[in-house]
Formats: structure tokens, C-alpha cells, sequence
């Protein structure tokens, strides 16, 4: 667009929110110009922050008219680059968007905008008697509407499944600027196809999420965890099926940490060790449940199980929340890694969980091959088959990186997986989706693309 065509532009969207709703040029803030992912984008034309759900009806309908892409913005805590500016983009942030707009313990549910921080809405389930079970280290600063363009996974996948899982009901304004009410709140609806799961991990390319409908789950009284070492990947599928059997349904969470991940995690946060280090494979094993007597002893039951059937080495059960909050820290102490180490590559890949154990043998066998200088740590929610690896420093290894990401998702290719677990394409695994996809599932989601966002406006350049 010439400049005077992007001033009269501006003005538009000016008119419709209000000055303090739009900033353009050096007055947009830094952060807005990247997620937490290495990717770099274009230089966007402004930033907007409408506060309804009429707002960003209004914007999406002039830029669908003028063809001026848009990016939506959450908390930018993706680590796939799919919330970075495109050239000439609007940034749509739903950061006003921020209210809870009601809480129903009887039906379950709790109806909120997009712009909600997931923190926040953890608390205020919790104030209500209720538990929102979504859970991920960017609790922070990820919001809702984030969380669900992403289907985001987190800690306790293994009980109360993805994002998805999670969602009754949407409100979606289409690239036209359209309002798709979508405010399900029931837990079966079977009125013909469920338009919101379009939506739900369609990383801002198909409509913007504006609210949500909840689901709720009952108060848990607390959490039982415990920090077992284990002498392989063999030993911690055994213990992840002993526990679900022994546990029925309460497991809420099973993480493993590979030795290179251990070393370097208390490394970096210089926390004692709650277990020696030496061990080739940790797990950190959680259980929730409404019993706290019953529960412990359910939970110290399984884990005599797992020594009796010889499956774990040694092991170290927290005695308080604040031990259940130190294991926990070992598990996202991978921020701290990361921050730490110059840049890296992140993987979030999933195998069929039989084929874990294999699949990370290979693949380190093959990047030290290679790459005899690189670091690689390996870790993840392995109860859900997911793995995720950080590979680095590429400067001097790699410099574009794409050499490791052709050995790993080769590897993860071969052994049935997919490239992208829980954080998305984005830009950064965009070269790589025809590993996971097949032709016909390709074109079908183009073809999905062009009705919806017939412009093109939507997050364009990212995911296909
Ligand atoms: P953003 O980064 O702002 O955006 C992500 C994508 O969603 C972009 O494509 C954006 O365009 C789109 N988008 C954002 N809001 C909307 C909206 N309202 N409507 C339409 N599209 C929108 N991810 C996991 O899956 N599991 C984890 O365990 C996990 N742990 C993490 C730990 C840390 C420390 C960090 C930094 C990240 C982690 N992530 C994890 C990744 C990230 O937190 C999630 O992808 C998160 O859901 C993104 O939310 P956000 O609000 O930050 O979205
Ligand atoms: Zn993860």
C-alpha cells in the first residue's frame, strides 16, 4: 500500500477503536515483534488492542476490505513464530480482552474472553471450589485464546487431555469480520459437525477466538509426586502402565527427564539434586486426587509395586507441596536452560509411546554423529508420547539449523511420529508439515483456508 493509502488505512481503524487502542511505528512496543521463538518477522503497520468482541469485528472488516493481514497476539509465549509480525501487518492483541464474564459451578463451566491470562483463570476456578486443568510453564503470561489456537498440551495431558478437551463452547470473528457464536455449554452437543474444533489449534490462519467456554473440574485436595530414576526408556513405559493401573485414572502426570537434561537443569538453577545424578532416565510422577490420606497411600502403594517389580532404581516422594513444587521446578527449570544457552532449536516431536525409547536412541546417536559439537538435552511429557529435544548452539554448528531439523524429523518420520506434539507450525516448522500430513490432508487444508480467509489476511505465511 503507497503511504498516504496506509495513513487514510490507519485512520480507519483509528476511527473505530479509538486513539488508545492503536499505536503504529517506534511506539509499538519491542515485545510485540517477536514470540519466544527465535523467528523474526516483517515490520507491522500498527498494533491494535480492541476490548470487544464489535472491535475486532470492526477491524477484521476493513482489513479484509483493504487485504491488510492481521496477526493475532496472545501472551506471544508460542515457540513456533506463528504470532510474529507479517510486513505490513496489523497485530491484533486480545490483551484487553481480559474479563471473566461468569463462573457455573453446577453446569461446570466457566465463560471468559480471550485475552484472559491462563494463571488467572486457574485462580479464579480454584477461588470458585473448581479446578481449570490446564497447566503449562508460560502460565504466566499465556492467554486462553492463545492456549486454544494452539490446542496447547502442558502437564496434565495424560488426565484431562489438550486444550481441545477443554473447550465447550468458542466465539470466532471470521477474516471478514463475521461473528461465529459458538458458545456450547454442554459437554454433548452432537447438532451436526462441532465447528469449534476448526478453530481449536488452527493457530490464528482460519478466524480470531474472542471467548470461551470452560470446562470445569472438580477441586483436588492436592498432589502426591514423586522423582524416580530409572535405568532406561523400557523401565519408565513399565512404571507409566504399572502406575495408571494401580492409580485407575488419578496419574496426572508423567515427565521424563533423559540424563543430559537432568545434569543441565541443576546445572543452571544450582538446586540440590533430589536424587544422585548418573541415572540414565528420571520420571516425575504426579497424582491428584480428593482423598489426601487415601491418596498417599494409594500413591506410596504403587511405587513399593514399581521397586517390587524391579522397574525403578531409586525414587524420592515430596512430603509437602512445596517438595511437589520442587520437582516440578526441575521440570521447567527448561526456561532457565534456555535462557542460559545461545540459540538452540526446540523440538516438541511425538512418537507412538512404544517407540520413545528407540526413537531417542537414534536420534542422539545420529546429531553426535554428525554434529559432534552439539549439545542436545531430551526431556518431556512422555506419558502423552511427547518429546521434546533442544539442540544447540547452531551458529557454529549449523548456522540455518535445517541440517539437525532434517536428521531429527527424518528420525521422528521413521518411527511413525510428528513433527509438531503440542506448540504448532507457526513459521518455524512450516518446511517441515508435509512429514506429518499427507497430500490430501494438505490440499484439504488449503482448501479450508480459501472459504474461510478468501483474502488471505489471517496470520498469512504461517502454518501451510
Ligand atoms: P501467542 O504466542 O501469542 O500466539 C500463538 C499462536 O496463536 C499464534 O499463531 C497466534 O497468531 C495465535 N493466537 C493467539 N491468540 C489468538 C486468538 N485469540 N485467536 C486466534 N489466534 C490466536 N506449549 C504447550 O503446548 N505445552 C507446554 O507445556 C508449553 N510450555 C511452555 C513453557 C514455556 C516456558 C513457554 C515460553 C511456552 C510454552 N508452550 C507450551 C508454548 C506456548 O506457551 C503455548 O503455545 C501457548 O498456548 C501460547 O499462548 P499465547 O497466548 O502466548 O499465544
Ligand atoms: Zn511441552
Amino acid at each position: 500500500m503507497p503511504q498516504s493509502e496506509d495513513r487514510a488505512f490507519v485512520e480507519g481503524l483509528a476511527a473505530v477503536l479509538g486513539r488508545g487502542r492503536l499505536k503504529t511505528g517506534a511506539d509499538i512496543p519491542e515485545a510485540c515483534l517477536h514470540d519466544w521463538s527465535a523467528e523474526r518477522g516483517g515490520t507491522p503497520l500498527a498494533l491494535v488492542t480492541p476490548d470487544s468482541t464489535e472491535q475486532v469485528s470492526a477491524v477484521l472488516r476493513l482489513c479484509h476490505a483493504a487485504g491488510v493481514p492481521v496477526v493475532p497476539q496472545g501472551g506471544r509465549t508460542g515457540l513456533a513464530g506463528g504470532a510474529v509480525p507479517s510486513e505490513g501487518a496489523v497485530l491484533l492483541s486480545l490483551a484487553a480482552m481480559n474479563r471473566i464474564e461468569e463462573i457455573d459451578t453446577t453446569s461446570g463451566l466457566m465463560v471468559v474472553q480471550a485475552g484472559c491470562v491462563l494463571q488467572t483463570l486457574q485462580e479464579a476456578a480454584a477461588a470458585a471450589g473448581r479446578s481449570f486443568q490446564l497447566d503449562l510453564g508460560a502460565r504466566g503470561s499465556a492467554q486462553i485464546g492463545g492456549n486454544i489456537a494452539t490446542n496447547v498440551g502442558g502437564n496434565r495431558v495424560i488426565r484431562y487431555g489438550m486444550a481441545r478437551d477443554l473447550v465447550l463452547g468458542l466465539e470466532v470473528v471470521l477474516a471478514d469480520g463475521t461473528v461465529l457464536p459458538m458458545m456450547n455449554r454442554m459437554p454433548k452437543n452432537n447438532a451436526a459437525l462441532d465447528l469449534k474444533h476448526l478453530f481449536i489449534g488452527s493457530e490464528g490462519t482460519l478466524g480470531v477466538i474472542t471467548r470461551a467456554v470452560l470446562r470445569l473440574h472438580p477441586r483436588v485436595a492436592g498432589a502426591n509426586a514423586a522423582l524416580v530414576a530409572l535405568s532406561g526408556f523400557p523401565d519408565a513405559a513399565g512404571l507409566l502402565a504399572h502406575a495408571q493401573e494401580v492409580l485407575s485414572g488419578r496419574l496426572t502426570a508423567f515427565e521424563l527427564m533423559w540424563a543430559d537434561y537432568y545434569n543441565a537443569v541443576l546445572a543452571v538453577t544450582g538446586r540440590r539434586p533430589p536424587l544422585a545424578e548418573g541415572h540414565p532416565v528420571y520420571a516425575l510422577v504426579e497424582m491428584q486426587g480428593a482423598d489426601p490420606d487415601g491418596d498417599r497411600d494409594a500413591f506410596q502403594a504403587m511405587l513399593e509395586g514399581a521397586f517390587e517389580a524391579g522397574l525403578v532404581r531409586d525414587a524420592a516422594i515430596a512430603m509437602s507441596q512445596r517438595e511437589v513444587d520442587d520437582f516440578w521446578a526441575l521440570r521447567d527449570g527448561v526456561a532457565e536452560i534456555l535462557s542460559h544457552r545461545a540459540t538452540t532449536i526446540n523440538f516438541d516431536v511425538s512418537v507412538p509411546l512404544a517407540r520413545i525409547g528407540d526413537c531417542v536412541d537414534d536420534i542422539r546417536a545420529a546429531l553426535e554423529g554428525r554434529f559432534p559439537d552439539l549439545q542436545v538435552i531430551f526431556f518431556g511429557h512422555a506419558g502423552d508420547s511427547n518429546i521434546h529435544l533442544v539442540a544447540g548452539p547452531i551458529e557454529t554448528v549449523d548456522p540455518t539449523g535445517h541440517a539437525i531439523e532434517a536428521a531429527v524429523y527424518d528420525l521422528v518420520r521413521s518411527h511413525g511420529g510428528s513433527v509438531s506434539a503440542e506448540h504448532g507450525i507457526g513459521l518455524h516448522k512450516k518446511p517441515w508439515l508435509s512429514y506429518s500430513r499427507t497430500p490430501a490432508e494438505l490440499d484439504l487444508l488449503r482448501r479450508m483456508k480459501t472459504m474461510l480467509d478468501p483474502q488471505g489476511i489471517l496470520n498469512p505465511g504461517k502454518v501451510i
